[in-house]
């Protein structure tokens, strides 16, 4: 990227002018990190101070039966297999509970496309969830769950959402975004949701009052033209409805144990590098969504922090069993974090955190960056 064409970008930035397909193709080729991360900075900073957002949330996974066999997916398995599962809702009920002493505040619930449970255990099991726990939020299923709803029960997505919402479901969650370019996508995914179905739902839930997040599963096959091109369709999406809340890079693992199932194996996968760089250009191209998110768990707890001053603001969370990528990981990072653990983390990388619950209010504040702990060593993490 040449001089010019940076100071061009660095202008439009300021003067809160849009940047371009282009410009976001050019980003990306830039050899001067620390020039992209400071005006991601700039800008993360303009819209959300020196403030840290994080949940205390647990993942559910109420099964990994899934009709599809997604190239880069380790969780999923089928009928029969030894390791599947498919949680009784009681089971369900039971695991959340066990999370009520760490006060969370929102379950995160995403599943198989299971080829024969019936739609109706969905909605129950909302609304057994949301009975042992009403003060929790539900935020639950992708919008490719939603399209498979659609299949297994004959019903439009609009009755869909509805039973869901009456049932307490609070959020879609972000999943099934992976890629959007339909040429990488075919080689990836293995279902048939795509662009038009999950945009179509996700409007259609904003729509009906639902804030929901966006994701981009990144570092496989795909080129920095995709993720420019995939940014951009969400950017025109969030310029229709405003309902996107927060925009979430993944980064694609590896199964270190050699899970035939993850078919990506022979792709690098991103550096840390290219990690900082995604976070910079997305906060950068996507400038109408009000925050972005650090999913630690795919990307190591360092790399996390590090993010935070590369256009992130946002870190998830105190994870409990997460297991759709995860179970491709086998590197070290953690599962599982508590709140003091965050706490530590955010300050450690000089920031203030900010607790707070599904749809971004705030649940409490906590002190900023402690400078006595700066003075003694600190032990390193994943
Ligand atoms: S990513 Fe989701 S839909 Fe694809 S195989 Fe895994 S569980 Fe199934």
């Amino acid at each position: 990227m040449d001089a010019g064409w940076a100071r061009e970008i660095e202008a439009k930035v300021r003067a809160g002018e849009r940047l371009d397909y282009d410009d976001g193709v050019a980003l990306y080729d830039c050899d001067d990190l620390a020039w992209l991360g400071g005006l991601a900075h700039e800008v993360r900073t303009a819209r959300n101070g020196d403030v840290v957002y994080f949940n205390v949330n647990r993942h559910l996974n109420m099964t990994n039966v899934c009709s599809a066999s997604c190239a880069y997916c380790s969780f999923q398995r089928k009928p029969g297999e030894k390791d599947a599962y498919t949680m009784r809702i009681d089971e369900a009920v039971r695991l959340a509970r066990a999370m009520e002493p760490q006060g969370i505040t929102e379950l995160h619930i995403v599943n198989g496309l299971h080829p024969t449970l019936p739609w109706r255990y969905y909605p129950r099991s909302l609304r057994a969830l949301k009975e042992a726990l009403p003060q929790v939020a539900l935020k639950a299923f992708t919008a490719t769950e939603i399209h498979w709803f659609e299949r297994i029960s004959g019903l439009p997505a609009t009755e869909i959402l509805d039973e869901l919402i009456d049932a307490g479901l609070e959020s879609l969650t972000g999943g099934g975004a992976e890629i959007f370019d339909e040429e990488i996508r075919s080689r990836i995914v293995d279902h048939d949701t795509h662009w038009e179905d999950w945009s179509r739902i996700h409007r259609l839930a904003h729509d009906k009052g639902l804030r929901t997040p966006c994701t981009m599963l990144y570092g496989h096959i795909e080129e920095p033209r995709h993720r420019v091109d995939h940014v951009l369709r969400l950017r025109q999406l969030q310029d229709e409805t405003g309902g996107f809340v927060v925009f979430i890079p993944l980064r694609f693992q590896h199964d270190a144990a050699g899970d035939p199932r993850n078919r990506l194996m022979t792709q690098p996968m991103a550096t840390g590098a290219e990690v900082l760089t995604t976070f910079a250009v997305s906060r950068l191209l996507f400038d109408n969504v009000p925050h972005v998110k650090n999913f630690w768990v795919m990307h190591g707890l360092q790399t996390a922090q590090l993010s935070l001053s590369f256009g992130a603001d946002d870190l998830d969370g105190s994870v409990v069993e997460y297991k759709i990528t995860h179970d491709a990981d086998g590197f070290g990072t953690p599962n599982e974090m508590t709140r003091d653990q965050l706490l530590e983390m955010i300050r450690d990388a000089g920031f203030r955190p900010v607790e707070r619950n599904t749809r971004y209010e705030v649940v409490r504040t906590f002190d900023g960056p402690d400078p006595v702990r700066r003075d003694v060593p600190q032990p390193m993490m994943a």
